[in-house]
């Protein structure tokens, strides 16, 4: 018997982990595939502010959980916009004391980020843009998560147990029930058929996106997380660039229906090429594809799912869960202890998700 069952082993879910188990909670955390199997380790690789308001506090928190653990350094490579958007940049980040847009005509915008095309504008913002392997901070964690005293079981697909209205544990495909007084589901888009399985309540879906790994030849390399921004978005693909050790992750693409990889990959290279002609020269490693856990006001839902006692749910991050996902991990485990309450912005009676579960 835990106190508490985490079902989804992401960055919200080994955050989770990791905080109930540092404040002394028995916590098993089931995860159908592998740690880092989904969004968590297949993703674009920056940890970045957000710009809003709303969310910069779970982005600072954030960052100094993964500094804390070693994820990222001190120091942001910087978050270089470019496309006929990029002015917002200057705008968004102006709330922010840590961020420092910088507007840069043509000839500084190579001057910073050499590989981009000639004839290019845009606006560096200082500050944030922390690149990290797609699965490094999952796995960090769930590290940190274990040496605390978390039990962490890969290949366990489970749903929460309800019994008269209450969430008694996490029973497993195998018919294993894994007993726990609270459970928090954490299993990004498909939390809420987890959470609510007569689909009344569905307040997270996916938006799947593909991305692109590549090396490109020796001496040549990209500076800062780079992005495209053009709103409203299409179908299509958008370009974005960050630059890891050893390869540059290239994206990505917003579909509802899951992606025929091949074709957005095909894509994907083609629009970057435009903004990185270094790229006819690249080597491709990988692509991948993975959905993005998103609410209908794009904001995160924490705290307890409406009408089952003892049931939380941690997910809908959208675009930002590397970057915001471990604040939201703390403050998940802190309402599970009954430490604190869920910010409001992020509850899930708020009114912008509709009616509450069961109700
Ligand atoms: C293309 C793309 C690029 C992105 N780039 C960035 C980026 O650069 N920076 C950033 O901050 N964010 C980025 N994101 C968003 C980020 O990856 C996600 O918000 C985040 O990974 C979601 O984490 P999560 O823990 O909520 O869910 P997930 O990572 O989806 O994890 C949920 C886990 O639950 C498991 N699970 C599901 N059902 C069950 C079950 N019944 N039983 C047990 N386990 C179950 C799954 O196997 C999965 O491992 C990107 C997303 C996409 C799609």
């Amino acid at each position: 018997m835990s106190d508490v069952v985490v079902i989804g082993g992401g960055i919200v879910g080994v955050s989770a982990a990791l905080f109930l188990a540092e404040a002394g909670a028995s916590v098993t955390l089931l995860e159908a595939e592998a740690v880092a199997a989904a969004a968590s380790g297949r993703n674009a690789g920056s940890i970045q502010h957000p710009m809003d308001a709303v969310r910069s506090e779970l982005y600072e928190e954030s960052v100094a959980i993964h500094r804390r653990f070693g994820v990222i350094g001190d120091e942001a490579a910087g978050l270089l916009v470019v496309g006929p958007d990029a002015d917002a940049a200057v705008a968004g980040a102006a709330a922010f004391p840590g961020l420092r847009a910088e507007p840069l005509d043509a000839a500084a915008l190579r001057a910073v980020e050499p590989e981009m095309a000639e004839g290019l504008d845009g606006v560096l913002v200082h500050g944030t843009g922390y690149p990290a392997h797609p699965a490094a901070a999952t796995h960090r964690l769930a590290e940190e998560a274990r040496a605390l005293g978390a039990t962490i079981v890969e290949g366990v697909r489970a749903v929460p147990e309800v019994v008269g209205g209450r969430a008694v544990g996490a029973r497993a495909d195998d018919g294993t029930l894994h007993a726990a007084d609270r459970v928090l589901v954490a299993a990004g888009p498909w939390s809420s058929a987890l959470a609510d399985p007569t689909g009344e309540w569905s307040p997270v879906s996916a938006l799947w996106g593909v991305t692109m790994q590549v090396a490109l030849p020796p001496g040549h390399g990209v500076r800062h997380r780079i992005e495209e921004w053009d709103e409203p978005f299409d179908a299509g693909v958008q370009f974005e660039a960050t630059p890891l050790d050893d390869v540059t992750v290239l994206g990505a693409s917003r579909t509802i229906e899951t992606p025929d990889e091949t074709t957005y990959a095909a894509a994907i290279l083609s629009r970057a090429a435009r903004f990185l002609p270094i790229l006819a020269s690249a080597r491709t490693v990988k692509a991948a594809t993975c959905a993005r856990p998103v609410t209908p006001d794009g904001l995160p839902l924490l705290g307890p799912v409406p009408g089952v006692e003892d049931l939380h749910v941690a997910a809908g991050h959208g675009p930002y869960g590397i970057s915001l996902g471990p604040a939201s991990g703390r403050i998940a485990a802190d309402v599970l202890l009954d430490r604190s309450a869920v910010p409001t912005a992020f509850a899930t009676d708020r009114p912008s998700l509709g009616r509450g579960a069961h109700a």
